[in-house]
């Protein structure tokens, strides 16, 4: 397989982007090697510029549950197109995908769009802050919520410790009501409430998808709920990639508990920019121009980014059952990696949840990102570039979750497995 004319992109975009890429994960930096430049997609491949067609598990991230060049998505977006690409002004798609959200989320009676998941997130903050007039929040180490200033503090500072800045250029002061607590450890939780009468809201990926797949617990959530309540924090499940990804109601079908506020993005824009915020019709009623909480897009509820999201979840909604499809494609193709690492005498341990999957080589059952930090990511980072060579295009982090979508066949998940059986044989 030749890379020579991405190489060649890649140094040229490098002189005129940093690294060349418009978000970091993207340059590979973590498996080396140069990303390959996507001249396009189809269905569920990808081919690049040198014309290497990959299976493709990435999906843009998760956002494409159709995969690429859905046709009815494309219809959607094109009749959109030809009405005008953006007025600033209300449109009926906004109101119609809305109320797709809003009748699928149990206590959420309001919704609104934005342009992004990290936007979503960042409003969904000032919502919780604004509504309980308070200023301190709980994130979990290893979940990512967006890269807005207060939101991107991580891990490595200790648990239960006010979070310092994980990137320079945000200043401490706008992360010092960022606590850190631990994903499925409910006394670190405790410990960041015993420590701030101050906390707005706790927020979390109830399927966490930013440190491996790393889905919560059932006791956790239930407990983090109940420290909600007592302390009047709210309680926020950002269900940017989970969201019709884990099943068609995202956590909903497989959590009891209900969250104050989600966000949601990636699948709802079915890969046009899309976030969304929502709550119930109480909390909402604080955000401008009904309440005083501000916040506005010019290109928010955009009306090709809405009617690609419509489109998509239309198609959902009309076909539930492709979730066990995909659930069945991604469990087996979790089976099959482990299989493949099993021949070779490597240790390796698998999530699935509905289209999402995520797999560490380790031998540790990971509960949160500090087990997930115990992986062999070296390993990782070779056997992702086999795996590449060999036309399967992984996410390109031992971090990140997988997709499959509907236009991963059967047929492609069994090859993707045979490739992983020549990738780790010619690794070890
Ligand atoms: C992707 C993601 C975000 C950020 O969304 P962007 O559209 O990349 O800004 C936020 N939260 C979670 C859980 C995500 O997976």
């Amino acid at each position: 397989m030749s890379y020579k004319k991405s190489e060649e992109a890649f140094r040229e975009a490098f002189s005129v982007i940093p690294g060349g890429v418009d978000s970091p994960v993207r340059a590979f930096s973590s498996v080396g090697g140069t990303p390959p430049f996507i001249d396009r997609g189809e269905g569920g491949y990808i081919i690049d510029i040198d014309g290497n067609r990959y299976i493709d598990f990435v999906q843009s991230w998760g956002p494409l549950i159709f995969g690429h060049c859905d046709k009815d998505i494309e219809v959607a977006v094109e009749s959109a197109v030809k009405k005008g690409l953006s007025f600033g002004a209300p449109t009926l798609t906004e109101t119609k995908l809305a109320k797709h959200i809003v009748n699928m989320f149990e206590r959420i009676d309001k919704v609104r769009f934005v342009s992004s998941g990290t936007e979503a997130v960042m409003s969904a903050i000032r919502l919780a802050r604004g509504y309980t007039k308070r200023d301190d929040f709980i994130k979990f180490t290893g979940c990512y919520h967006g890269h807005s200033d207060s939101l991107l503090v991580q891990a490595g500072s200790g648990m239960a410790t006010f979070g310092s800045p994980s990137s320079p250029g945000v200043p401490a002061d706008l992360t010092k009501h960022t606590l850190l607590a631990q994903y499925n450890n409910i006394e670190s939780v405790k410990e960041c409430f015993k420590n701030s009468k101050d906390i707005a809201c706790v927020i979390i990926e109830p399927i966490a998808g930013n440190m491996g797949l790393v889905p919560a617990d059932e006791e956790f959530l239930v407990e983090l709920r109940e420290l909600c309540n007592e302390n009047g924090a709210l309680l926020i499940f950002d269900e940017v990639m989970s969201g019709f990804r884990a099943s068609l109601k995202g956590s909903q079908e497989l959590t009891k508990v209900r969250a104050d506020i989600i966000t949601l993005g990636k699948v709802i824009g079915a890969g046009m920019p899309v976030g969304a915020f929502g709550a119930s019709g109480e909390i909402m009623s604080h955000l401008s121009p009904e309440g005083a909480i501000y916040q506005a897009g010019t290109l928010s509820g955009n009306p090709i980014a809405m009617s690609a999201g419509l489109a998509s979840l239309e198609k959902l909604l009309a076909n539930p059952e492709i979730y066990i499809t995909l659930e069945k494609r991604a469990k087996r193709l979790m089976e099959g990696f482990k299989e493949a690492s099993e021949e070779v005498g490597v240790s390796m341990v698998t999530e699935v949840r509905g289209s999402m999957f995520g797999f560490f080589f380790s031998d540790k059952k990971v509960k949160n990102f500090e087990d997930a930090l115990e992986n062999n990511s070296e390993l990782f980072g070779k056997f992702h570039g086999k795996m590449l060579e060999k036309g399967i295009y992984l996410a390109c982090s031992a971090y990140e979750t997988g997709f499959i979508s509907t236009a991963t066949t059967d047929e492609m998940i069994e090859e993707a497995i045979a490739m992983a059986k020549e990738s780790l044989k010619e690794i070890l």
